[in-house]
This record gives structure tokens, C-alpha cells and sequence, in this order.
């Protein structure tokens, strides 16, 4: 029989007592009985304010535990309920677990940490729980977070998103920190009532601290970051800029494609069809295969291989950044407008329609890796949040892994030596 201390620090529950811990015959389980220590004073749950006893509530509980060895564990407790002043009978606060959780502290900081470093199957096979109780869990973990630390505090310059996910059908509208590089918020919507209630969630007096703003060229984010955040200066993310370019770009390998195929050159257009993720990607990602692609348009098609140029021009000029990227974006300016490609004359007019914006970004130096990235990992938990049921899930998700929710390892606050 192991010692009540070793009990304690195996199952985690060191402000707590062990009375017992048995194999259940039925389950082949372990259970582990504990109850409060005998001067700890009732709590709330909700809020942890002392209290006095109601009732005994529902009577005893069990909590899943992480397992020992390989066999599931629970606690059982007592769970009686208090007469909080402001949230009425309520059941106590338990110091191994987050009110209303079927699980242990140490249970949900396992699964929440899976869940943003490893396969869904994975996960749910080696705990041995279902894809909706992740869920669950990982809601109250984002939750405890954001209730310990204001994830709006110090805000001085943001990053606004549009994000679609369901093909287009449904959008999320999501806030980052540029300092911390941290997604701060993301809610369903698409529309001003939906950026409103961010800065509500704010408040007046944060709403003034913030310098700049980056967001892509909708006027309706301008227009409720002008009335809401005056010191602010709105920048153009970089991001949607290229993104306008790469499009202009595909408008013109259509067009391409569209001619050879009418002229009869069937065997150039199929060659070209082939030739979109040549023209798409970075140039030093491009494998072997895509260069010889790009080298061959260079050759055969002068104005496809003008409209790549101009895309990947620009790109460099959003990446450098500074007052020589707003020189070299005059010229590229110039040198659109003269392409005499209808897709990139078009693309300058809307670059000199948004030209304050985008020299703000240049000026400001603000990364657009940021919103990238977070726009394509969020494409990614999208797919992964394919069975829970409400998109609060996937922003909660989207926080976890994005917003510096994810606890450590259970028992590892503290970088651990390794053992063999
Ligand atoms: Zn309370």
C-alpha cells in the first residue's frame, strides 16, 4: 500500500486529503477518495468567495483523472453546495478541479496541450475521450485564462482580420496583438455591429491607446476604427495587398489560358493549366520542376510572364518596408498603369485608392506575417473542429492555439531534465 503522501503527489491533489484509493471490482478503475483538508473553508465555485453551507448538493462526484500506468483513474469526492451572496446555492469549490468540469486540472491541461500538438484520432484514443468533450475542455481552459489575465490590457497596436471558413459562407472577424503577435478575439460576423462589440469589450479609455490599426481595405472597418479609436492610424495589411496581386495574376492566366485554348494551341494551354502554382508560389519555395514552368512562360508568353513580375515586385516592396518601399511603389505604380494588362492597370487604381493605408503599413513597419499566419492556421483548426457543433468551439480553439492559452504539460511548469 503506497503512503497517503505518495497518493497525493501522484494524483496531483496536494491542497486536498486521501482517504482511500481502491481498484473498483466492476470497472477495474482506479478511484481515489478525497475530500477538502478539514480547515479549508467552503467556496464558491463560480466566483471563490467564501461561504456558507447550503446543502449537500448532489452528493458524491467523480472527476477523471490522468490515468495511472495505463488505468483510468477518478477522484470521488464530496461535493456539497454553498449559499454564495451573489450567485446563489452553488456547488463548492474543489482545489483539483475548474467548476463544472469532469475532469481534473491536470486531465484538461493534457488534453488542451494535445490538442494543439497533435492528430485529433490521436487524442481521442490515448485519452480515451470523446471529440465533443475536447471541446468542452477546451472552452473552460481558454476561459480560466482570459478570467486570470485581461487579454486587453496594454493594446497599442492591432491587427484586424476577415477569415472565411465553411467555403465562403461563413466568416470569422478576428483582432491580434502586433506586439505580443498573440489572436487576442475573433467573433462570427462580418459586419460593424460585429467589430462594435470588440471595442465595447474594450471600453473607451483602451479604445484611445491604440496607435495602429492594420486591417485589409474594407471601408467598414475604417469607418467604425475612425469613430471608435481616434488616435489610431489605419494601416493596409501587406497580406491582402500581394493577395490583390496574386489575384490580378490569375485574371491574366486565364485570360491566357482562355485564348490558347480558343486559338486552337491545345497543347499550350494544357501546358499552361498545369503552370498555376508556378506562378502562385514564392519563388524560393518553387521546387525543380516549377522553376523549369516559370522559365518556359518566361520564354513562350511575354505578358504572362510580366503580370508574375509585377506580382512578385510588389511582394518585395510589402516585405521591405520603409521609404524605399514607398519609392519603389511609385515606380511600380508607373509601371502597372503602362502594362497595358487590364487586371494590374485595374490593381493600381485600387493600390492609389488605398495608397495612405499602404504607406502607413510600409511606414509603420507592421509584420503581415502575423495575420498570415493566423489566417492560415485558423483554415487548419477549422478542418480540425469538423464535429463540434457551434463555431464558439473553434474560436476557442483558435485562442488555445493562437492566443497563448496552452498550459504546459501537467507537472512541467518548469523546463525538467530529461531522463534517458
Ligand atoms: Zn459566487
Amino acid at each position: 500500500m503506497l503512503g497517503v503522501n505518495v497518493w497525493r503527489s501522484v494524483l496531483g491533489v496536494d491542497r486536498a486529503t486521501v482517504i482511500e484509493s481502491v481498484v473498483e471490482d466492476e470497472s477495474g478503475f482506479v478511484v481515489a477518495r478525497v475530500r477538502l483538508r478539514r480547515d479549508a473553508r467552503l467556496c464558491c465555485g463560480r466566483c471563490g468567495r467564501v461561504a456558507r453551507r447550503y446543502d449537500r448538493g448532489e452528493g458524491r462526484r467523480r472527476w477523471r483523472a490522468l490515468d495511472l500506468g495505463t488505468v483510468p483513474c477518478y477522484l470521488e469526492a464530496d461535493a456539497p453546495r454553498v449559499d454564495c451572496p451573489e450567485h446563489g446555492p452553488t456547488v463548492i469549490r474543489v482545489p483539483w478541479a475548474r467548476h463544472d468540469a469532469g475532469h481534473t486540472y491536470a486531465f484538461d491541461d493534457l488534453a488542451a496541450w494535445l490538442v494543439t500538438h497533435t492528430a485529433k484520432s490521436t487524442l481521442c484514443q490515448l485519452l480515451r475521450i470523446a471529440w465533443r468533450t475536447v471541446g468542452a475542455i477546451v472552452d473552460r481552459v481558454v476561459a480560466d485564462g482570459r478570467g486570470a489575465q485581461d487579454p486587453f490590457d496594454g493594446l497599442s497596436r492591432i491587427g484586424l482580420d476577415e477569415i472565411s471558413y465553411k467555403k465562403g459562407h461563413r466568416y470569422l472577424l478576428i483582432a491580434v496583438d502586433h506586439d505580443t503577435g498573440r489572436l487576442i478575439w475573433a467573433a462570427v460576423g462580418k459586419t460593424k455591429a460585429t467589430l462594435e462589440t470588440f471595442f465595447d469589450l474594450l471600453g473607451e479609455q483602451r479604445c484611445q491607446q491604440i496607435r495602429l490599426v492594420s486591417a485589409d481595405a474594407a471601408e467598414w472597418i475604417a469607418e467604425v476604427v475612425h469613430a471608435r479609436c481616434q488616435n489610431a492610424t489605419l494601416c493596409t495589411d501587406g497580406f491582402h495587398v500581394v493577395q490583390w496581386a496574386t489575384d490580378a495574376l490569375d485574371q491574366v492566366r486565364r485570360e491566357t489560358w482562355n485564348q490558347a485554348r480558343r486559338g486552337g494551341m491545345k497543347a499550350f494551354a494544357d501546358e499552361l493549366k498545369g503552370s498555376r502554382y508556378a506562378l502562385w508560389k514564392n519563388p524560393e519555395n518553387l521546387t525543380e520542376r516549377q522553376q523549369g514552368k516559370l522559365a518556359w512562360i518566361a520564354k513562350v508568353n511575354a505578358r504572362l510572364y510580366r503580370a508574375y513580375l509585377l506580382k512578385e515586385q510588389l511582394r518585395a516592396i510589402i516585405r521591405l518596408k520603409g521609404s524605399d518601399a514607398i519609392t519603389m511603389l511609385k515606380a511600380w505604380l508607373a509601371w502597372a498603369s503602362r502594362s497595358k494588362l487590364p487586371a494590374f492597370v485595374e490593381l493600381a487604381r485600387k493600390i492609389r485608392k488605398n495608397r495612405a493605408g499602404i504607406e502607413a503599413a510600409l511606414t509603420h513597419n507592421l509584420s503581415n506575417a502575423l495575420i498570415e499566419s493566423t489566417n492560415t492556421k485558423i483554415r487548419v483548426l477549422h478542418r480540425m473542429a469538423f464535429g463540434f457543433k457551434k463555431p464558439e468551439h473553434l474560436i476557442a480553439l483558435a485562442l488555445l492555439d493562437r492566443g497563448g492559452y496552452c498550459p504546459p504539460l501537467p507537472g512541467r511548469t518548469t523546463p525538467q531534465p530529461t531522463h534517458g
